[in-house]
C-alpha cells in the first residue's frame, strides 16, 4: 500500500513510537542505520537527515562525503520485538541523496530505481519473487556463531526434528507484522537449513523486502541464541543456500510472459528474456554470486547451478520456467545467492533480460536432461557453458563485459569491482587449512 505522512504520524502516536531507524545499505548490501526520536519525523521525511558516506563501504570520498537520508514512506514498519507498553520503534529504508537533492549514485537502491525506470519506459513494471535460503548455527557463551548446526533435520521435516519451528514461527509473526505477505515456511535440503518464502513484488519492493528479511531473520534467531548466516556454503558437503530470483515483466496489468498460444505458453518476450540472460550471466555473476564463497556453492550435485542452460521443469539447469502460468508465469534464475546485494542483484538480472527483448535475442533450445551427469563432451555437443568458476574469473568478466557497467553507473562499477578485487587477493594469498592438512605432514 501507499503510506502517506498523515497515516504514519497516526501510526507513531497510536503505537507509541519513540525511536526511527533510518536505513540504508552499502555497496555489498549491508544494512546500516541511524536512530533518530520520532519527535524528528518531519524533518527525516523532508530528507534532512545527514550522515558521513565516506564510512560507508562503495560510498564517497572523504573530501565530499556528506550525503542526506531519503526515507521511503512505503518501508514504514513498527519493530514487533521492540513493542511493551506505551514504547514501541519503527524504521524507514532510505535511499541516499546529494546535498543538492538528487539521488546519489553511489547507492545501490538508486542504481535498482534507474532500471526500474529504464524499463517503465518501455512500458514494463519488472515483478520479483526471490526464494532466501540460511542456516541456523548454535552460538557460543560469548554469543559468538559455532559452526554447530541447529538441528539435522532434512527437507520439509517437521517437528521434532526440526528445532528451527519456533524460530520460523517467530520470523513469519514478525514479518507478518511488518505488511509481508508470507507464502511458505520449510525446513530445506541441508541439517540446520531454512526457507521463508514472501509473496512477490515489485523489483524495487522485493528489494527492500530481501533487506528487511534478512535482518528480521538475524535478529530473531539471535533472540534464541541461534546464528543465522546468508553465507552460501558455510559447510562443504551439504547443500549451500540459494537465492533463487523469478522474475516477470507486466504491461497494462497483464504478464507479458504468458502467451496461451505458445507450446509451452511463453511469449516471445519469455523468450528473449531468458536469451538475455543466457547472453550476460557470466558478465553479471559477481554480483549474483559476489563472494570468494559463493564459487564453491556452484558446484555440481547440491541443487545450485554451474552449467548455462535453461529447462521448463530441470533444477540442474540455470534458469528453470516453473508451471505456473497466466500471471504467475514466470522465470527462475538459480545462480544468485543471499549474500548478494539484492538492488544491484535485481538491476542486472531485470537489466540482462530487457537486453535480450531490445536486442531481439533469441534463446537457446531448452535442456531437460540432468545436466550434472553429462560428460563433457555431450555439454560440449549441446553448447552448454559453464559459469565463472570462482570470484577471480567472475570479476574479470564483469569488468570486461558492457552489462555492470551500463547497469551500475561508473561509481558503483568501479567502486565494486575494486572491492571484489581486494577481496580475491586476500584469499589467494592466505593459507587455508585445505593447504595445511593436503601439504604440511606430506611435503
Ligand atoms: N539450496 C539449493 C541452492 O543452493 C536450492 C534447493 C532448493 O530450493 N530446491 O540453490
Ligand atoms: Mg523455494
Ligand atoms: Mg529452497
Ligand atoms: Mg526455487
Amino acid at each position: 500500500g501507499t503510506l502517506t505522512l498523515e497515516k504514519i504520524k497516526e501510526i507513531v502516536e497510536q503505537k507509541n513510537v519513540e525511536l526511527l531507524h533510518l536505513q540504508f545499505v552499502d555497496i555489498e548490501g549491508i544494512l546500516k542505520h541511524v536512530t533518530v526520536t520520532s519527535a524528528q519525523l518531519e524533518d527525516v521525511v523532508e530528507g534532512k537527515m545527514m550522515f558521513d558516506g565516506s564510512s560507508i563501504t562503495g560510498f564517497s570520498p572523504i573530501n565530499k562525503s556528506d550525503l542526506y537520508l531519503q526515507p521511503d514512506l512505503n518501508t514504514f514498519a513498527v519493530l514487533p520485538w521492540t513493542v511493551e507498553e506505551g514504547y514501541s520503534e519503527a524504521r524507514f529504508l532510505c535511499s541516499a541523496a546529494n546535498p543538492d537533492g538528487t539521488p546519489y549514485e553511489g547507492d545501490t537502491r538508486n542504481v535498482l530505481k534507474k532500471v526500474v525506470e529504464k524499463a517503465g519506459e518501455q512500458g514494463y513494471t519488472i515483478s520479483v519473487g526471490p526464494e532466501l535460503e540460511f542456516f541456523l548455527f548454535k552460538t557460543d557463551d560469548n554469543g559468538n556463531p559455532t559452526m554447530a548446526l541447529h538441528d539435522n533435520a532434512g527437507y520439509f521435516e517437521p517437528s521434532p526434528k526440526d528445532f528451527g519451528e519456533r524460530v520460523r514461527l517467530e520470523i513469519y509473526r514478525a514479518l507478518k507484522a511488518m505488511g509481508f505477505t508470507i507464502e511458505a515456511s520449510h525446513h530445506e535440503v541441508a541439517e540446520g537449513q531454512h526457507e521463508i518464502n514472501f509473496k512477490y513484488a515489485d523489483a524495487l519492493g522485493a528489494a527492500d523486502s530481501s533487506t528487511t528479511y534478512k535482518w528480521v531473520v538475524k535478529t530473531i534467531a539471535a533472540k534464541y541464541g541461534l546464528h543465522a548466516t546468508f553465507m552460501p556454503k558455510p559447510v562443504f558437503g551439504i547443500n549451500g543456500s540459494g537465492m533463487h530470483v523469478n522474475m516477470s515483466f507486466f504491461k497494462d496489468g497483464q504478464n507479458v510472459f504468458f502467451d496461451p498460444a505458445d507450446s509451452r505458453q511463453l511469449s516471445q518476450t519469455a523468450y528473449q528474456f531468458i536469451a538475455g540472460l543466457i547472453a550476460n550471466v557470466k558478465s553479471f555473476t559477481a554480483v549474483t554470486n559476489p563472494l570468494v564463497n559463493s564459487y564453491k556453492r556452484l558446484v555440481p550435485g547440491y541443487e545450485a547451478p554451474c552449467y548455462i542452460a535453461w529447462s521448463a521443469s530441470n533444477r540442474s539447469a540455470l534458469i528453470r520456467i516453473p508451471a505456473k502460468r497466466g500471471l504467475a508465469t514466470r522465470v527462475e534464475l538459480r545462480c544468485p545467492d543471499p549474500s548478494a546485494n539484492p538492488y544491484l542483484t535485481f538491476a542486472v538480472i531485470a537489466a540482462a533480460g530487457l537486453d535480450g527483448v531490445e536486442k531481439g535475442l533469441t534463446a537457446p533450445a531448452p535442456v531437460d536432461e540432468d545436466i550434472f551427469h553429462m560428460t563433457d563432451a555431450v555439454r560440449a555437443e549441446y553448447g552448454i557453458d559453464n559459469l565463472p568458476g570462482s570470484l577471480e574469473t567472475a570479476v574479470a568478466e564483469l569488468e570486461n563485459g558492457t552489462i555492470g557497467r551500463a547497469t551500475l553507473g561508473e561509481h558503483v562499477f568501479n567502486e565494486y569491482v575494486a572491492l571484489k578485487k581486494g577481496e580475491w587477493d586476500s584469499y589467494r594469498t592466505a593459507v587455508h587449512t585445505w593447504e595445511i592438512e593436503k601439504y604440511h605432514a606430506k611435503f
